[in-house]
């Protein structure tokens, strides 16, 4: 029936989509833009279309970063020769690493596992996360980065908690007889808290007590 939708339908339809966005929330959304200015609306619209062609998949750790200037192959973490390589702390999403970016604690290099696998057993959590491509940095990271600990950085959630353990069970049969230890975040993160939103002080405490 897709073919029959309005414009504004079809607009609802993919705010609908958005992450922690319901129907009603999307239907907000889009009488917003009904009310914008049409030099603003097409700022808006430039926008998106230009957003997919300057911000790049980084194929290392799977984080987005902006083009600026010349074309980069790796993200200006995964480049930086001053971060610690002995290090790989694997999360959910990019704003979770910017809110560690943030905090200024951690100067190793990361994963983006591209979301969580929940706790109600769903089958397309586990296709949608990254785990392949985990497998796949964490055997490069061994070969040429003298690799020495993962670190799981996942929200302290049933989600976040089974995510780990799905990353674990994953990594396990790769990490068996190398000298790389799998470590979690430690104290200061509360029950529930997103790590997105923690301030850089308990990400700072997080990443100093973390634990086996
Ligand atoms: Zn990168």
């Amino acid at each position: 029936m897709i073919f029959s939708m309005t414009p504004l339908d079809k607009l609802i339809a993919h705010f609908e989509k958005f992450p922690g966005t319901g129907i009603r929330q999307a239907r907000r959304f889009a009488f917003h833009i009904l009310t914008l200015k049409p030099e603003q609306a097409d700022e808006l619209a430039g926008l998106v279309t230009s957003l997919k062609n300057s911000v790049v998949l980084c194929p290392s750790c799977y984080r987005y970063y902006s083009e600026s200037g010349e074309r980069q192959p790796l993200c200006s973490i995964c480049r930086n020769p001053n971060r610690d390589r002995s290090k790989l702390l694997v999360v959910a999403r990019d704003s979770d690493t910017e809110a560690i970016e943030r905090s200024g604690v951690y100067d190793g290099l990361y994963f983006i596992l591209g979301g969580t696998v929940s706790l109600l057993h769903n089958p397309k959590d586990e296709q949608r996360v990254r785990s392949g491509a985990l497998l796949g940095c964490l055997t490069t990271r061994l070969k040429e980065d003298h690799l020495m600990e993962v670190i799981l950085g996942f929200s302290v959630s049933p989600d976040g908690e089974n995510t780990a353990r799905f990353v674990e069970n994953h990594l396990e049969p790769v990490l068996k007889g190398t000298a790389v230890s799998l470590t979690h975040l430690g104290r200061g993160l509360s029950t529930g808290s997103e790590l997105e939103y923690a301030d850089p002080e308990t990400i700072k405490s997080a990443l100093q007590s973390r634990t086996k």
